[in-house]
């Protein structure tokens, strides 16, 4: 689908230095696809810092609006939809594919990593089916505050270098303002680029796809069994990392399960506020299962689907079964060491042993009980407020004492737990109150949200409000994919 015409903007400042690898790939791998102009594109937001570590130049550009809005084209660029399938809550969809967003290029930022530079929301692609390749404000808001959010957090995230509003309406449940995400990733490849060529029976362009990965990822990972194992181990620690901040993917389909061991496709995605490990956000996931509890299982299963791709790649598949299997049966222990690192840190614990796993259990199930909430109580056991959460105090004040003496031989209990459990998290009712105030035109609330969660382990009084959980009558019953 050849996009109209494009105009290069005089006095375009803006240089991105491109340096384009997947379009080089086969014909196969995507389709060559411009953004489609919109009436009247306005900036919200651009990430300077983030431009600069890509290596940006030119930031001063008046037009910036324009460009990541898709409605310019900058030099270099080689714009393209990507190709691939996915299992969607346990189906596999044969084909999906860039619906609603375009790969502008690469580029190599100032830490020597290649990213991609991906226009999210700019019009439609032959991977569109029936959708209109649009977005409109509220998901490119929250993608933006929260994917930033993570990255203050130390998570391994897609990044956030745009936001434009389109000047157009898009039609949902109502008619709502339009807007263009310029998202920042290590790379786009997911569990589902792999399937669609192993499902197809696409040998060669598996093995183009699998050199592809193994050059831009692992590079010490030329066999397909050493590179599984380096995938469940990035995607091992990022689950874990997830569950100890509280937070939930909500869509944790193959296709959104990045090879490069980020967190990627902020649609119904939500930290929890109160502690139950059944908590599910999302409005279409009926049965809970992309549940708080239940990432850590289902990660296994989307390595599972990974190592099934990657089998296709065997001199013999047939005997690849059982070592794969093993491999991935192996990865239940990577989530619990993880796990207990991530949950030793967050009770002040630098070498917790599988002891300190009742431990931490135990607070979990008080915490449960009680509705405590989860972010605060962690917290709470740096700031001396953790009781403060609980009506049930004789039970915490039991935990407590246990908890003391265990940590009584710990050098910097202290230190550790304030890097582990931060003060701010972008609560549900602060995203949701946020995108109400944006579709009214005002975007002051998300710039004091992202000023906020630039420093989500400092305790500035400034925003005590956000450390705040919602009152009953501000609680977020349900999240959406948004598109
Ligand atoms: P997601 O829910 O973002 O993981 O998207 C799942 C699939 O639906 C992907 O192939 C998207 O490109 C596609 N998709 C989502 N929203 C739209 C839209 N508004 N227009 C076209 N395709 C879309
Ligand atoms: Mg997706």
């Amino acid at each position: 689908m050849a996009g109209p015409c494009l105009p290069y903007i005089k006095g375009m400042t803006l240089q991105i230095p491109f340096d384009n690898s997947y379009a080089a790939l086969p014909d196969g791998f995507f389709a060559r696809v411009k953004p489609e102009p919109v009436r009247a594109p306005s900036l919200i937001a651009f990430n300077e810092a983030l431009a600069r570590d890509l290596g940006i130049d030119g930031l001063d550009d008046p037009d910036l609006a324009a460009l990541f809005a898709g409605n310019a084209l900058p030099d270099g660029a080689a714009p393209l939809a990507q190709l691939y399938a996915g299992h969607q809550f346990g189906q596999y969809n044969p084909q999906l594919g860039d619906g609603r967003a375009i790969l502008l290029g690469e580029t190599i930022g100032t830490d020597g990593i290649r990213r991609d530079i991906q226009l999210k929301g700019s019009g439609r692609t032959p991977f569109s089916r029936m959708g209109d390749g649009r977005a409109w404000l509220g998901p490119v808001l929250r993608e933006y505050v929260v994917s930033e959010a993570m990255h203050a957090l130390g998570v391994p995230t897609t990044r956030a270098l745009a936001a434009v509003r389109t000047g157009e309406t898009v039609v949902r449940e109502r008619p709502l303002p339009g807007a263009v995400l310029t998202r920042v990733a290590q790379s786009h490849l997911r569990v589902g680029t792999f399937q669609i060529f192993a499902a197809r029976g696409d040998i060669p362009a598996l093995q183009t796809l699998f050199d592809y990965a193994v050059a831009r990822h692992y590079p010490d990972a030329t066999e397909p069994a050493a590179f599984l194992d380096a995938v469940m181990r990035r995607q091992a620690a990022l689950v874990a990392q997830w569950m100890s901040l509280g937070f939930i993917h909500g869509v944790m389909n193959t296709d959104n399960c990045s090879i490069s061991g980020e967190t990627i496709d902020y649609g119904p995605c939500a930290f929890m506020d109160s502690y139950h490990p059944e908590t599910v956000y999302s409005s279409i996931d009926r049965f809970g299962r992309y549940s708080y509890a239940a990432q850590a299982d289902i990660i296994v299963w989307n390595m599972a689907q990974l190592a099934t791709a990657l089998l296709s790649l065997m001199p013999d598949p047939e005997a690849a079964i059982e070592p794969f299997t093993a491999q991935v049966h192996a990865m239940p222990n990577l989530i619990r060491a993880e796990w207990l690192r991530r949950f030793g840190a967050k009770i002040g614990l630098s070498d917790p042993t599988p002891d300190d796993a009742t431990l931490i259990a135990e607070l979990l199930t008080l915490m449960q009980t009680d509705e405590a909430d989860f972010t605060n109580t962690f917290r709470g056991l740096v700031d001396g407020t953790a009781r403060d959460q609980f009506t049930e105090t004789a039970g915490f004040d039991d935990w407590h004492a246990r908890w003391q003496s265990r940590i009584s031989g710990e050098e910097d209990p202290k230190g550790l737990m304030s890097a582990a459990n931060p003060v701010l998290i972008p609560r549900n009712h602060r995203i949701e109150e946020m995108i109400a105030a944006a579709v009214a035109g005002d975007d002051a609330p998300f710039h004091r949200l992202m000023a906020a969660y630039a420093t989500p382990f400092a305790d500035d009084p400034a925003y005590a409000d956000l450390r705040r959980p919602p009152a009953p009558e501000e609680v977020v019953q349900a999240t959406f994919c948004g598109t």
